[in-house]
């Protein structure tokens, strides 16, 4: 994997590497068509599954992870228990080096030499791949698109689609170089062709690695949610399986499972249910246990079921302003809504594994405000991202407070201190508005048909976009004239009469 994409250098400036993503044209094109495309299913699907109740449900999906959160401690004892008696090892991480280490230690006394391993951003947290190269296990990505990331050395843009800034022909390119398979840009012919390919690995798998979409504390168990299968074949095929799932991923009982289930599908691919939705108690190897449960006689299976709890840095994000966050299931809704994740041309320019408004708001609070210094400021505040989470997490909110922590801990840069205190100066005051705004006008309009870059830090935003021009009248004109005549055309009559 491009590590550098995922892990660059810190600190990391989103506004070192969006300027071109957003010149590249093509680039731009997969992005924007495929979270339109998503983002209107998941519109569709949830009115149509849930109509206008779909408020409350994510409302109570919220507070049903919130009550988790709130009490944390007790349902990750609870899950130990229930997971030990039920015949899994339970591990705790409190970090990546340590949760690796876990990992590690594994494959060696098993004496690994070939791992399958399913989608999980719990292990690109921890880079956990390149660990198990280092140390002798091949280690082969399952999931068809971080397949195809793996191939090309590249790094996943997305929570649930990690190609999502790739198309047909470069798939079709990386299978004939890797995989000597002819050149194909059918999608059923390429699926078969990295089917064919898995399975004689899978076969020979002496270890499965998973992350895990749900812990259940209630029953001891691993909730993992695919479309293609792949993480249940990693359950079943290799005689040892981990799973490295994220403290957050507890919900209290199996009754609460479904409304998760119901919202995640929908939110991230717009399905009514994710197509292998698999349960795990325990293992083969585990006491026979109440109906229901995976029992000792069950055939399938592993020897041996590792769950590893890792925190790396959310108990931190457990205090309470961010507590919120830690609702997150990964669903992806919030980046194809996002305006800015299309403008930059999908998820590299975060620098971070977690993309998008929720890679925005917990990547500084994970790796350091100061590592992250703008990551924060890389939204319009728009409230798309809001209007798209399934568990209500107010992630404007969460933007506007990292701000705030940017300039109280003068971590933004000076100049760009100095112009919002010369922009509160002027919004605390109409009369001095109404100067600036003029005066703005008078600018732009002079700048008209000229389509030079504007000097200086400006340049910035003309180097990728033309430079903006001034409306036929200002919003103070358009508005007395909307008061004046109160009809339902709220554009300006200057403007009326245009398609
Ligand atoms: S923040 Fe919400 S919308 Fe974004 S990935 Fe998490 S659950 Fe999905």
């Amino acid at each position: 994997m491009n590590e550098g994409v995922l892990f660059p250098p810190l600190p990391h400036r989103i506004e070192s590497r969006a300027p071109a993503a957003a010149r590249d044209i093509s680039l731009q094109q997969f992005v924007r068509h495929a979270t339109v495309t998503k983002d209107a299913g998941r519109v569709d699907a949830c009115r149509v599954a849930f109509g206008e109740r779909y408020d409350d449900l994510r409302r109570h999906a919220g507070a049903i992870k919130s009550h988790t959160l709130d009490h944390l401690d007790a349902y990750l004892d609870r899950f130990e228990a229930a997971a030990t008696r039920a015949g899994a090892t339970v591990h705790w991480a409190a970090d990546a080096a340590s949760a690796n280490r876990i990992c590690l230690d594994i494959a060696k006394r098993i004496n690994a030499k070939v791992c399958v391993k399913s989608k999980s951003m719990a292990t690109e947290e921890t880079r956990l791949l390149p660990e198990l190269e280092a140390a002798g296990v091949k280690t082969i990505e399952t999931d068809l698109g971080e397949f195809i990331v793996q191939l090309d050395g590249d790094a996943p843009s997305h929570i649930v689609t990690p190609v999502i800034h790739k198309n047909r022909a470069s798939v079709a390119r990386a299978f004939v170089r890797d995989l000597d398979a002819r050149y194909t840009e059918d999608p059923g012919e390429l699926t078969m062709i990295a089917r064919a390919h898995m399975r004689k690995l899978f076969e020979r798998a002496d270890l499965g690695i998973s992350g895990g979409n749900f812990l259940i504390a209630e029953t001891g168990s691993l909730v993992i949610c695919t479309n293609e299968g792949n993480a249940d074949l990693t359950v079943s095929l290799p005689p040892v399986h981990i799973a490295l799932v994220g403290i957050e991923k507890l919900i209290p009982a199996m009754e609460h499972l479904p409304i998760f289930l119901k919202l995640l599908a929908r939110s991230a691919t717009a399905q009514p249910l994710t197509i292998y939705t698999t349960i795990i108690t325990g293992c083969v190897t585990g006491p026979a246990r109440s109906a229901g449960q995976r029992s000792g006689a069950d055939a399938d299976g592993p020897r041996e079921l590792h769950v590893i709890l890792l925190d790396n840095g959310r108990s931190e994000l457990l205090r309470a302003p961010t507590r919120e966050l830690l609702r997150c299931i990964r669903c992806g809704a919030c980046l194809n809504a996002c305006p800015v994740y299309k403008a930059v041309g999908g998820g590299h320019a975060y620098g971070s594994v977690y993309s998008g408004p929720i890679g925005a708001t917990i990547t500084p609070h994970l790796k350091g405000l100061h590592n992250y210094p703008d990551l924060a400021t890389a939204s319009s505040l728009c409230g798309a991202c809001f209007h798209a989470c399934p568990v209500h997490i107010d992630l404007p909110s969460q933007l506007i407070s990292l701000r705030e922590q940017a300039a109280q801990r003068h971590i933004s840069p000076a100049p760009e201190r100095a112009v919002m205190k010369l922009w509160r100066w002027i919004m605390q005051s109409p009369t001095r508005y109404r100067i600036a705004s003029g005066l703005a006008r008078f600018v732009l309009s002079r700048l008209e048909d000229v389509d030079i870059p504007l000097p200086g830090p400006l340049g910035a935003w003309t180097s990728c976009r033309t430079t903006p021009r001034p409306g036929a009248i200002d919003f103070r004109a358009w508005w007395n004239e909307r008061e004046r005549t109160k009809d339902n055309d709220h554009r300006p009559a200057s403007d009326r009469g245009r398609a």
